[in-house]
């Protein structure tokens, strides 16, 4: 299939693993930060490909993962209420919440619709005016856009049963929390290419500076991903620490303008906490005043639910890259994608569903 297969070419992954043998000298640990990637790398044994000194950690970019426990109750209490059609995408309905998850909330009777875009929610909205439509607004700065374009025009149409429960987070704080910790070994990052083709990547040269880390924009395929090795490793080796763009067939460095124009009309930047790591500073959106009528916290007083995270699951580690999902003592038997204890076994973007479906076993 075009735009796929050449990308999957085996022979041409050789050579990139070969090039990549040759130019390694030491060891360096690089992350990669979206869970598209890790899926990829797992998937494809992009990891095994590689010099021994070369280590992949696997990033916070799953979306799914990082969405806190207490957002996942905020949406089981709202999605509970009668008179509420509760839409999300389907990868968040077997989250689990403290007790239960959306996908047992409708099977005892709530109203808990896929949808495939949130402008699909405010159809239903349309279409339902004595029913509140409520979306699960969850993602990073790629599904913001969209997000943005259904409040503003449910603001524009008028219409007053649509809200959406936010929890929208950014990379670059993610990024800088991970690097300014103690416990960081990340010395080069590939960034997510879907991110920076709405959000350019003019925003990674101070971290790149400050912290002295390459960075790399990426793609998802698997000859995207060990190009993207390639060129964080020959920064590394060369001593330098330089934002390039790996994936120039989308990106862009200043990104999707106009779409960057309606995150910021609609959203604003707020603190937000991530599963299992707690707040991250200005790491969120939330609504701008403007469009506060349509958050769901506030117009069903949910703002005040608080939850703590499962003990026995270590995600906020694997989601900074200091553990991997095998080194979860649940990993496999107490936490599978049938019975999941934390959001990474359950995402299709999740680090841990990806060695559970890939690896199974300790590598
Ligand atoms: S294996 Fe399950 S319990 Fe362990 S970190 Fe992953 S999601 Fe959490």
């Amino acid at each position: 299939m075009k735009f796929i297969d050449e990308y999957r070419d085996a022979e041409a992954a050789k050579k990139y693993a070969d090039a990549i043998g040759k130019i390694t000298t030491k060891p360096w640990t690089i992350m990669e930060i979206c869970g598209g990637q890790t899926h990829s790398i797992v998937k494809f044994g992009i990891d095994e490909l590689l010099p021994d000194k070369i280590t992949l950690v696997h990033g916070p970019g799953c979306p799914v993962c990082v969405t806190p426990v207490e957002l996942i109750n905020k949406a089981l209490e709202i999605a509970s209420r009668p008179n509420i059609i509760f839409c999300s995408f389907g990868d968040m309905l077997r989250v689990p919440g403290t007790e239960k998850d959306l996908l047992s909330v409708k099977a005892s009777g709530g109203n808990v619709k896929i949808v495939y875009s949130p402008l699909d929610a405010l159809k239903i909205a349309v279409n339902n005016p004595d029913k509140e439509i409520v979306f699960f607004a969850v993602g990073f700065e790629t599904t913001a856009p969209a997000n943005a374009m259904a409040v503003y025009q449910a603001k524009k149409q008028g219409v007053k049963n649509f809200s959406i429960l936010v929890s929208h987070v950014l990379v670059p704080p993610a990024m800088e929390a991970i690097l300014s910790s103690p416990d960081c070994r990340v010395q080069g990052f590939l960034a997510a290419g879907h991110v920076c083709t709405v959000m350019g990547y003019e925003e990674y040269y101070p971290i790149a500076e400050k912290y002295k880390v390459p960075i790399v924009v990426t793609g998802f395929e698997p000859l995207d991903i060990l190009q993207g090795i390639y060129m964080c490793i020959k920064q590394l080796e060369e001593k330098r620490h330089e934002v390039e763009n790996q994936y120039s067939r989308t990106v862009q460095e200043k990104g999707n303008l106009p779409a960057q124009d309606l995150i910021k009309q609609v959203f604003k930047v707020v603190h937000r906490k991530w599963r299992g790591v707690g707040e991250i500073p200005q790491s969120g959106l939330g609504l701008r005043n403007e469009y506060i009528e349509y958050d769901a916290e506030r117009k069903f007083s949910v703002e005040d639910i608080t939850a703590e995270e499962s003990p026995e699951c270590i995600a906020g580690l694997v989601l900074q890259g200091l553990k991997k999902p095998y080194d979860c003592g649940v990993f496999g038997t107490k936490c599978t994608p049938d019975k999941p204890l934390g959001a990474p076994m359950v995402s299709s973007e999740g680090a841990c569903a990806a060695y559970f479906r890939y690896r199974k076993i300790k590598v």
